[in-house]
Parts: C-alpha cells; structure tokens; sequence
C-alpha cells in the first residue's frame, strides 16, 4: 500500500514541524507549508491524498485557500484546524469545503485518527455524497435534497445532520452533538438540541408517520441507515 501523500499548512513553525515529524513516523508522506501562498505551488503539483489546513494564516487565509480549490473542482480531503472557541471560522471552514475539523490544541492520536478516516473515506468511496433512503447530502457544495428538492438548511443544521448521516445507524449522543455544532458542554443546551433537531426533523422529514431522526431516549439520536 503506498503511503497517503498529505500536506501540512501551519504558519506557527513549531507546530508544523512537530506535525510534519510525527506523521512522517506513522509512515505518510508529509509536506509541509507555512502560508497558504506556499501550499498553493505544492497543490498546484498533485497527488495529493489530505491536506491538513489550519485557517488563521497570514497573507492568504485557510478559507480563501479552501474555497478557490473547491472552486478549481479539487476535491482533496481537506482537516481543518482551528482556534479552540472559534465557532465561526469552523462553521465557515466546513461551508466552504473543509471535510473535517479538529481543534486546536489537539492530542497527536487525535489527529492521526482523522488523517486516518479521512484516506480511508478517501480510498473507499470516490463520491463526497451521503445518503440515506431518498435524502441525499452533497458534503463538498454543502447542499441538502430529497429527491429533485433541495432543502434550505442553516450551516449548523447542515452540522448536525452530517454528523447524523456520517454515522448513519448508530447512535449520535447529545454530548457529540453540542461538541460538535455548539462548541459546548450539552447540560447548558440539553432543551435547545431538542427543539433544533425537531426542526431539522420538519424540514427533512415532511412525513411524520415515519421520521427518519429517531430519539434514542436519555442518550441522543440517530437517524435510520437504509
Ligand atoms: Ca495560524
């Protein structure tokens, strides 16, 4: 198996070269770039399996960068790094394309887990495109259809129901949902996570003899796998 090729776009030095060293041990093939300007000729080069792209850069942001090779119809997995709180740039980042995130600072096994998931999703399945039953989520355009429909979904509703989608059959703790969308600890937000996944539930789940998000009760939701 040929390692996964994966760039590191980091301008704090220290860490970069810390993250470049350790996936290089884990045996993938690292290159490393300090601003968005300099990953931009690496790109530009190819075969590239991952990019790791924390967002706040100087010059040329992580999101511009994501955002015009999204525009150029290149789909590399894109893990996104970002500020610890930085709810926005995380909502903006996965809007413009980013596969997945993580926060800074992170466990290094942290890390080399989604790097992992990321080119196993990468190698197994060529479409960026989650469906359940008739629903169908487009995780690169970040858009939402049932059918021919396109359903309008804010950002965060678009967080949560790819989390639900992702892990499509098992069971999505409340606890993974406020982490995931709020960013925050569920106690605080244990009636506002019911009252948007009801939401969610009317938007893409118009029949409700037979709703698709189904409470698991006292621990969080899942939604049917088909
Ligand atoms: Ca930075």
């Amino acid at each position: 198996m040929n390692a996964l090729r994966i760039l590191v776009v980091e301008d704090e030095v220290r860490l970069l070269e810390s993250i470049r060293q350790g996936l290089s041990e884990e045996g993938f093939a690292v290159e490393a770039a300090e601003s968005a300007e300099a990953a931009e000729k690496i790109i530009a080069a190819g075969a590239l399996d991952l990019i790791v792209l924390d967002l706040q850069l100087p010059g040329k942001s992580g999101i511009e960068l994501l955002r015009e090779m999204r525009a150029a119809k290149n789909h590399t997995p894109v893990l996104i790094l970002t500020a610890r709180g930085s709810l926005e740039d995380r909502v903006a980042g996965l809007d413009s394309g980013g596969d997945d995130y993580l926060t800074k600072p992170f466990a290094f096994a942290e890390l080399v887990a989604r790097v992992k998931a990321l080119g196993r999703r990468r190698s197994q399945t060529a479409s960026p495109i989650l469906k359940v039953g008739d629903l169908e989520f487009d995780t690169i355009k970040r858009r939402v259809r049932i059918g021919e429909h396109v359903v309008a979904l804010s950002p965060k509703e678009k967080m949560l129901l790819e989390l639900l989608m992702r892990n499509a059959g098992q069971v999505v703790t409340r606890d993974m949902i406020a982490e995931t969308v709020w960013d925050s600890d569920y106690k605080a937000l244990t009636n506002l996570i019911e009252v948007f996944v009801n939401r969610l539930r009317q938007k893409i789940d118009p029949r409700s003899d037979r709703s698709l998000i189904v409470t698991v009760r006292g621990v969080g939701y899942t939604i049917r796998a088909e």
